[in-house]
């Protein structure tokens, strides 16, 4: 189907008794692979590993994201590029002392450039290595804490981020993380994100079955852009 959206499902959130079909059913019909790694420190809640995307790397044929919402992610970079990562996306807060070392990189282990940053981060933190990414992913909610309202003033750092890409020229991605449901699709895509990443919300939660589950998210996602 064409979407006005590209989608980033995170992989993570796949059944683990049904991984290999959702998996399968993911990687034919998604944009993107999003890979949360959460480390229990950078954010109170843990996720998938390196070692989860180097078992998937030769099996998927979608570029896998990985989102480190982790302390020091300077040390990991060539693990997640050797993993098979095609983006590598830290946050701000743990690169700022060596934003540009890290960001080029990231880049010069082959890997695209995202950054993550968090609803209390102003988008003024990223503008001066704003040339060199490809992503920028803008937090609607805190980064690793399920079940939270999506905080709406993030529309508008997206609004100003869309506007900054047009002024400068730049061609970098604009990606929308957290909380991802049917009520903000519309509000996201007008303020200029390019996609959007999708976790239990927006889609394990729809239904028992897997298929059912992504029907229904494909449904609301047509409907609100009817
Ligand atoms: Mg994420």
């Amino acid at each position: 189907m064409n979407r006005k959206l590209m989608i980033a499902p995170s992989v993570g959130c796949c059944d683990l008794f049904h991984m290999e079909e959702q998996i399968k059913l993911i990687d034919e019909k998604s944009d993107f692979l999003h890979m949360d790694i959460k480390d229990g420190v950078y954010v109170p809640s843990f996720g998938i590993g390196p070692d989860f995307l180097d078992y998937l790397k030769d099996k998927v044929t979608k570029p896998m994201d990985a989102h480190l919402m982790i302390e020091h992610p300077q040390q990991y970079l060539e693990t997640f590029a050797k993993a098979g990562a095609a983006y590598i996306t830290p946050h701000t807060d743990c690169i700022e002392r060596d934003a540009f070392v890290t960001i080029n990189k990231i880049k010069a282990l082959g890997c695209k450039a995202g950054i993550a940053l968090n609803p209390s981060v102003p988008l003024e933190t990223i503008e001066y290595y704003l040339p060199l990414l490809d992503k920028v992913t803008i937090m609607i909610v805190d980064a690793g804490i399920s079940g939270q309202k999506v905080i709406t003033q993030t529309f508008d750092k997206i609004r100003k981020l869309k506007k900054i890409r047009e002024e400068k020229g730049l061609d970098f991605l604009i990606e929308a993380d957290g909380s991802m449901n049917k009520d903000v699709y519309r509000p996201l895509y007008e303020a200029g994100a390019d996609m959007v990443v999708l976790g239990p919300p927006a889609l394990w939660n729809k239904a028992e079955d897997f298929q059912e589950a992504w029907n229904i998210m494909e449904q609301e996602m047509e409907e609100v852009f009817q």
